[in-house]
């Protein structure tokens, strides 16, 4: 039977609770999927800070590193918020990505039916589902190039070697593989030389996944097409910073913040599953936090870290089928049930 270590980072705000609720969904598909999971926890972010005056321990590091996969629930929160910029608890977030080679960010953009409401799109343009994976670069780009400031005068570098471009795009046609075999390369390339350089490496790279229909579109126009026709993308692949934007548009699309997970890899195994909302210090500790992406975003974990696809379909659909009948109030209705961070943990299992 496959047994998978697993490091918690539970971090701020909600992470606790959330992450509690998404452990819960786990166990109960190892039980029904025949696998077993080993936790150790570590901290990361505002508590760590607090416990060891850094946000990213040595510790932390070496755990992670020695572990299949990472579940991360969110850091931050206005108790740190005097803290130095490198001490802050986003910049163990950073840390961790870094130190982990986690090179690609995969964000899925889906809409449950249940959910079509919350999406600021009209239905006839959404139809009857939405499913986009943005595959983002990043650990290289202008957030990472060189900068520099003068007296009157500031500049930033978006440089990109073929190798980075080229191993962010094997991710992205490996996904469109197992998707809808279709893949968008977003770029600049009528303005940008670096761009042009991912776009060429892009096409070459596609030599290899004859099966993937590639097109090329800039980046304005898929802001555009994003709200015009979401539907005619399968996967988008993108540089750091215009996957950092691209990604944000399309969450709202989806409408609600606590649905949506992400995964960001390595081009090993070893994964770091999040959910994309932050720490949310407004409702920390009330019991009314959505633990739903961060349950989905285990469901992630279980397809492209540790090779349980048929768990993974299982945690979705149990999700899909619970919101048709019950919701945290952030999704609420009416007419359905509203339940707290803790039952819809224990419903998801229910289902199972
Ligand atoms: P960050 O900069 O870390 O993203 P933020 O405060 O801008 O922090 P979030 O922490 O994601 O962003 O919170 C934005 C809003 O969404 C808050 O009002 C928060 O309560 C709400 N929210 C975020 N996540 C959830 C969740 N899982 N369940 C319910 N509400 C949530």
């Amino acid at each position: 039977m496959a047994n998978y270590k697993i490091t918690l980072l539970k971090g701020d705000g909600i992470g606790p609770e959330i992450v509690n609720q998404a452990v819960k969904v786990l166990d109960k598909a190892a039980e029904k999927f025949d696998f077993t999971v080993e936790y150790d926890e570590a901290l990361l972010g505002g508590c760590a800070i607090d416990a060891t005056g850094v946000p990213l321990p040595e510790e932390t590091v070496a755990k992670c590193k020695a572990s299949d996969s990472v579940i991360l629930g969110a850091v931050g929160g206005p108790k740190w918020d005097n803290q130095p910029g490198n001490n802050r608890p986003e910049a163990g977030l950073l840390g961790i990505r870094g130190a982990l080679g986690l090179f690609a960010n995969l964000r899925p953009s889906v809409i449950f039916g249940p959910l079509k409401s919350a999406s600021p799109i009209k239905d006839e343009i959404i139809g009857d589902n939405m499913d986009i994976m943005i595959v983002r670069e990043l650990t290289g780009g202008i957030y990472f190039g060189e900068r520099g400031r003068d007296d009157d005068s500031a500049w930033d570098t978006e440089k990109y070697s073929v190798a980075e471009v080229e191993r962010i795009a094997r991710v992205a046609f490996d996904m469109a593989m197992k998707r809808n075999k279709k893949l968008t390369s977003v770029d600049k390339a009528n303005v940008l030389e670096s761009s042009r350089l991912w776009r060429q490496t892009v096409i070459n790279v596609s030599k290899d996944y004859p099966e993937v229909e590639l097109n090329h579109m800039y980046v304005d126009n898929c802001a555009m097409q994003l709200v015009r026709n979401p539907k005619q993308f399968d996967v988008i692949v993108t540089s750091n910073i215009f996957g950092d934007i691209l990604s944000d548009e399309a969450s709202m699309i989806a409408g609600s913040i606590g649905m949506l997970a992400s995964a960001s890899l390595s081009g090993g195994k070893l994964g770091l599953y999040e959910p994309i909302h932050g720490s949310a210090p407004d409702i920390a500790g009330k019991g009314i936090a959505n633990p739903l992406a961060t349950i989905l975003s285990v469901a992630m974990m279980l397809r492209y870290s540790l090779a349980q696809p048929e768990a993974a379909e299982a945690i979705e659909a149990a999700v899909a089928k619970v919101l048709e009948t019950d919701r945290t109030p952030d999704i609420y209705e009416e007419g359905l049930n509203k339940v707290s961070c803790e039952e819809m943990g224990d419903l998801v299992c229910a289902q199972l």
